[in-house]
């Protein structure tokens, strides 16, 4: 049985637990994970201690260069790195490409540290003054990360964190474990000094140890919304700074006008792609007025039947199988539940099973109708193949769906008229909004955010907002008297007059 380590400063110690790693297309399990407690995470932080230092002095120009060469030797690695991550997560080799692709464009992103590190400068705010910020790394930074993007995330977190002169201690989730560990083999590869970046396994208990640590002052999470809320709540009652991200149940609203051919295009891929466990998926449709409703239901149904599902390295297939067997159990039951509550089941994915492999975690698409707000299914995150439907009657009431969903992280409207889009983007109540995009990920130079219980914190990820999560601002305010004395004092608060 492979066995998958912590990525620490010396050996790892023989774990006392560990956590089994399947093979969501074979039903078996292919490794184990050594689980850390906080004996372990002590020593990550000690050796994480020794190195900061040095690497926060080391000026940003080179810091930069093992940034480029850390794309450099991902790039390389790209089809070993997305087959590794294929086999532990579930979701189609190219798709892992693209989980890799979008945590390597913060690396990029990163790579501008001389640049974005900049600080502000006046000069002469005052008689003689000059005032200055400066962008100062937090010392250790730390990331617990969910494991629907085991490249990405963690790449959002560490690009930032490390560029701006922290190191950094990642938690990834012990479900797919193996691909955080080789980034830091790679990492280590191109240049980092030795404890700058350090993955430590682990399940609540190393989650405690981090939230805990007094040399921790920062952490960065996403994962579902009532951990997330955990994790902000007892970080911040230990005055740490915290961002959190948490669920999601993103809702597309298809106006009468839009175009109904690459809704469906969209919609099949925003839904259904990576089994739907993507935190900006879109599990929900909102068609407005029934004629649209039905028009698109007619033009949904022939094209999620004609969806493949095949084992993770089925370069044909649209989607593979669902992270565990746990996993594919508890999307079943949100459809017993959504049937029960009296929705429709219009396509039944349940019980599904893929000729040849049989013990594999797969779960057919679904599609549900007559889905309405009241319905534990619709309120709930399902995070599976499963796209319900809500009919609006009219624009008003598909704004007011995601606006008052206890979660806000995407949104997207298809449309081909402006002013609604306009309207809509200025008041709908949700962090990302897409207009005729189905999954509105900002790009690396922007910020990626939800809001609601999608988010907890008010700093987004990556971007300025990244650098500003992981840095902290110092003000200088200062002047160089010429000896003559210029007869100010501060026995009166001092004003630039
Ligand atoms: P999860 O909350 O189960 O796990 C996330 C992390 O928390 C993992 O590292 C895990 O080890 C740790 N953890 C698990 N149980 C814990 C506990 N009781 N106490 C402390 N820590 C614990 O999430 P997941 O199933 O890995 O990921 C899917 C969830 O993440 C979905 O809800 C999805 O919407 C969300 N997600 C959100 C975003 C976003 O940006 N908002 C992005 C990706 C995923």
């Amino acid at each position: 049985m492979r066995q998958i380590d912590h990525f620490i400063v010396g050996d790892s110690p023989a774990p006392a637990r560990k956590h089994k790693v399947w093979n969501p297309s074979t039903g078996e399990v292919q490794a184990e994970v050594a689980l850390g407690d906080a004996a372990l995470l002590d020593r990550a932080v000690e050796a994480a201690k020794k190195v900061q230092p040095g690497w926060a002095a080391t000026n940003p120009q080179k810091r930069a260069r093992v940034m480029f060469k850390f794309k450099e030797l991902v790039e390389a690695n790209m089809q070993s790195l997305a087959e590794l991550l294929s086999s532990e997560h579930g979701k189609v080799v190219d798709d892992a490409k693209g989980d890799v692709q979008r945590g390597l464009e913060v690396i990029e992103y990163a790579c501008g540290i001389p640049q974005i590190l900049k600080g502000e400068y006046t000069q002469g705010a005052g008689p003689g003054i000059d005032v200055y910020s400066m962008r100062q790394p937090l010392g250790i930074g730390a990331g617990i990360t969910p494991f629907n993007f085991p490249a990405m995330i963690p790449m959002w977190m560490f690009g930032m964190a490390i560029a701006a002169g922290n190191a950094f201690i990642l938690k990834p989730s012990e479900r797919d474990p193996s691909v955080p560990v080789r980034l830091a083999e790679l990492f280590l590869e191109a240049g980092a000094p030795e404890g700058l970046l350090q993955v430590v396994h682990g399940d609540k208990e190393m989650v405690d140890a981090i939230i805990e640590h007094p040399d921790i002052p920062a952490i960065s999470f996403v994962g579902s919304s009532d951990i997330a809320h955990y994790i902000y709540s007892n970080g911040n009652a230990r005055s740490k700074r915290v961002q959190a991200f948490g669920g999601a149940k993103n809702h597309g609203i298809v106006m009468p006008d839009a175009d109904l051919d690459q809704v469906v295009n969209d919609l099949a891929g925003a839904a259904f792609g990576s089994a739907g466990e993507r935190c900006m998926a879109l599990p929900v449709v909102v068609p407005v007025g029934e004629e649209t409703a039905e028009r698109l239901r007619e033009k949904l149904i022939p094209a999620i039947h004609a969806l493949r599902i095949g084992v993770s390295s089925d370069p044909d297939a649209n989607y593979g199988p669902v992270v565990t067997p746990e996993h594919k159990a508890r999307i079943e039951q949100w459809v017993d539940v959504a049937e029960e509550e009296g929705a429709e089941i219009v396509i039944d994915g349940r019980g599904f099973s893929l000729q040849g492999h049989e013990d594999g975690f797969f779960v057919g698409p679904t599609l549900i109708d007559r889905v309405t707000p009241q319905m534990k299914s619709y309120q709930e995150e399902i995070f599976g193949p499963v796209l319900q439907i809500v009919r609006a009657k009219d624009f008003e009431e598909a704004l007011r769906l995601p606006s008052e969903h206890q979660y806000g992280n995407g949104v997207a409207l298809f449309t081909r008229n402006g002013h609604v889009a306009r309207e809509f983007t200025q008041r709908v109540n949700v962090g990302m909004v897409g207009i005729n995009v189905p999954i509105p990920v900002p790009v690396a130079y922007h910020s990626f955010g939800g809001w609601k219980r999608s988010g907890f914190g008010d700093i987004d990820q990556y971007g300025t907002e990244g650098l500003a999560f992981w840095t902290k601002k110092k003000k200088v305010t200062q002047r160089w008297p010429d000896g003559g004395g210029d007869g100010s004092n501060a026995f009166v608060i001092p004003t630039m007059g």
